[in-house]
């Protein structure tokens, strides 16, 4: 049966409506960039927006895996575009961002999966606002050459992010064509190749995992040496998306957080409205000031 749990009043979305928001989105539409805010319907960009803060989304709108818990449109990716890396600089320096998360849709029709792009954004934005801090949210390059990877990390981002989105049980219904112990050791290899190098990963929660399973996914994180965490609620998109299997009370995350403080995650975000670019930049300067 396709019967949905009720949304719980903890789950409140504001309205994008501020001054902030509008430009926000002007700066992102004249740089003809796109946004995970919007494409994934985030319920922070009212915001997020409306304090200059957005993840922008390179390599297109397009993505070669349908993850089922995802909104971005499955199929034949658009050719990349050489002048996107001068444009998400632009926008970065227009809106005036302390910290700026870039990600992109899986690339599996491009033999380096987009690594090159990626490290090429990332010069740009550093070359034209030194001061920003660099957070990359990156795919999982699981049908490249593991060299590709070093491309990625020699262009110094200072946050390297990959998710895991969901305990391993759940990867064949959530996350079909994904691994979860590539994706993990993705991370790994990271910190192996640059220990200075902050990493970090996030699950959904409310897919139908148990906590038991989730965390044994905290415990894999902290033996792959990863800095971060961050624990959201899934919302499902449209219908056609997975089910939600249960709304987590704010009590249960507090919970998870606690714990992964205990397991020692540097910094840990974990509350209903938790999104992997959530408060990203606050935390990390918080972070670096101590
Ligand atoms: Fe965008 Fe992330 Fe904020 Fe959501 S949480 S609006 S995806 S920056
Ligand atoms: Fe969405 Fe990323 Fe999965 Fe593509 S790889 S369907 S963008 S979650």
């Amino acid at each position: 049966d396709n019967a949905q749990p009720k949304k719980p009043d903890w789950i409140r979305v504001k309205a994008p409506v501020s001054e902030g928001y509008k430009q926000t989105h002007k700066i992102m539409r004249d740089n003809k960039l796109v946004t995970v805010c919007e494409e994934a319907g985030c319920p922070n960009a009212g915001e997020c927006w409306s304090q200059g803060h957005a993840t922008m989304m390179i390599m297109g709108d397009i993505c070669t895996r349908g993850c089922t818990f995802c909104n971005i449109a499955t199929g034949k990716p658009n050719a990349l575009d050489l002048f996107e890396p001068g444009r998400v600089a632009d926008a970065v320096a227009k809106l005036g961002l302390k910290h700026v998360v870039i990600t992109s849709v899986d690339r599996d029709d491009l033999e380096d999966g987009g690594a090159e792009h990626f490290a090429q954004t990332i010069r740009a934005v550093r070359h034209r606002s030194p001061e920003t801090t660099i957070e990359v949210l990156t795919p999982d390059f699981l049908k490249c050459a593991p060299e590709v990877l070093e491309v990625v990390v020699a262009a110094k981002p200072d946050v390297f992010n990959h998710n895991l989105e969901t305990v391993p049980g759940l990867y064949p219904s959530v996350r079909p064509g994904a691994r979860y112990f590539h994706s993990l050791r993705l991370l790994q290899r990271v910190k192996e190749l640059d220990p200075t190098m902050f990493t970090k990963s996030g699950i959904m929660v409310g897919l139908g995992e148990d906590k038991q399973a989730v965390h044994q996914i905290m415990d894999d994180m902290r033996a792959a040496d990863i800095d971060f965490l961050t624990i959201g609620q899934y919302l499902q998109p449209t219908p056609k998306h997975h089910a939600v299997d249960r709304f987590v009370h704010p009590d249960e995350f507090k919970a998870y957080e606690k714990a992964a403080y205990g397991k020692g995650f540097l910094m840990v975000s974990a509350t209903p409205l938790t999104r992997s670019s959530y408060h990203a930049g606050d935390d990390f300067a918080r972070l670096r000031e101590n």
